[in-house]
């Protein structure tokens, strides 16, 4: 997915294209800190950063490569989540992008952020666990727990209710 080439330029390596341009490259900390602004489509409450799916982002002489790892790899958000990388980055004036998918290793719920596990929590939703359940309530912490449907809100999540408070929640099980 390499797109924008400036017009008429050689490419004949990085210095040559650094040289050719006037403007200098946006830092990668402010990429992060953009791409920290983009939610989840299957969680709006936690960021892609939170997530954990954004891996790397480095500058290719003035192509900027952005590595995913998708949380799993029948996800149908993964579309979107390119999509939407693409357009914020393309309204931050980056113009060559690349978007990477990288498979191995595999994501895993340790790449969550602590803001991104605090968040899954603040919202009701219980963070994946690779054991395949989950551990508490995410409304009063009670660990009897029964599962309602194998689909909550998005295909990402399942319904499952809490014996001790009653309350419903989603897990998330993208693993
Ligand atoms: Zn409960």
């Amino acid at each position: 997915m390499v797109e924008g080439e400036v017009p008429g330029q050689a490419r004949d390596g990085m210095e040559m294209s650094m040289a050719a341009h006037s403007h200098t490259l946006p830092a990668v900390a402010d990429i992060w800190a953009w791409l920290d602004q983009i939610p989840d489509p299957e969680v709006p409450a936690i960021s892609l950063v939170d997530l954990g799916i954004i891996r790397d982002i480095a500058w290719a002489g003035d192509v900027l490569q952005v590595t995913v790892t998708p949380t799993y790899s029948g996800c149908p958000a993964t579309a979107i989540i390119s999509l939407d990388i693409e357009a914020t980055l393309r309204a931050h004036g980056i113009a060559a992008l690349e978007i990477r998918r990288r498979l191995s290793p595999p994501w895993t719920t340790e790449w969550l952020s602590r803001a991104g596990r605090a968040k899954l929590a603040q919202f009701g939703i219980a963070p994946p666990r690779p054991a395949g359940g989950p551990e508490r309530c995410p409304h009063c912490g009670g660990t009897d727990l029964e599962r309602i449907s194998r689909f909550g809100s998005t295909p990402c999540k399942a319904q499952w209710r809490c014996r001790d408070c009653a309350e419903p929640f989603d897990y998330f099980k993208c693993i």
